[in-house]
């Protein structure tokens, strides 16, 4: 699956930081935990090239306790934009652990929010685990409703589950009342 692009990403939006420290102090004291996307630089009307992190995907079915998150990967959609991770630890370390470790490889930036989730209360980490800078950004997001209003419509785009329903449809079988009905095709062999 490709979840990640590589491109160079030059900061996070000031909104989309918020967002992330409001969501991890709701989460309190479990970990919060999603995917960020990023729009180019450009899209922005920033004049420069690179990313810029703008949006918080939580994927549905994670679950979580005070010292770990799990994804159910299945259900991640195969979104190219996809860039990175994000995750609080409510005991307030800011460093990786070992199984955070394991999973930075996917993704150019990892943002580490801590407890008690202040401006100053998280990290930025490379697919090493090496602490990066990641600046913020005041740029103005392109679509703050669609940003914040998730439809089920959108989600279930988000997902592909619109090709999913087409292929269920497909695979349904056609009634069948006497049992011993035949496609016209094998009828006339
Ligand atoms: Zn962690």
């Amino acid at each position: 699956m490709r979840l990640f692009r590589s491109s160079e990403i030059i900061g996070i939006a000031a909104d989309t930081l918020d967002f992330a420290l409001e969501a991890s102090e709701e989460t309190h004291p479990n970990e919060y935990m999603g995917l960020l996307r990023g729009e180019s630089a450009r899209t922005l009307g920033l004049d420069r090239d690179g990313t810029v992190v703008t949006d918080v995907l939580v994927i549905p079915g994670t679950r979580s306790n005070p010292v770990s998150a799990t994804v159910k990967t299945n259900m991640i959609p195969n979104d190219r934009d996809a860039i990175g991770s994000v995750h609080s630890h409510p005991n307030g370390v800011l460093r990786p652990s070992d199984a955070d470790l394991a999973t930075f490889g996917n993704g150019d930036v990892h943002i580490i929010i801590g407890h008690p989730y202040e401006r100053r209360n998280w990290q930025a980490y490379d697919r090493q685990g090496e602490p990066r800078q990641l600046p913020v950004l005041d740029v103005d997001l392109p679509d703050d409703e669609a940003f914040f209003d998730f439809t089920q419509e959108d989600i279930d785009a988000e997902l592909g589950l619109t090709e999913g329903d087409d292929a269920v449809e497909d695979a349904t079988p056609e009634p069948d009342p006497d049992g011993d009905d035949r496609r016209d095709g094998e009828e006339r062999r």
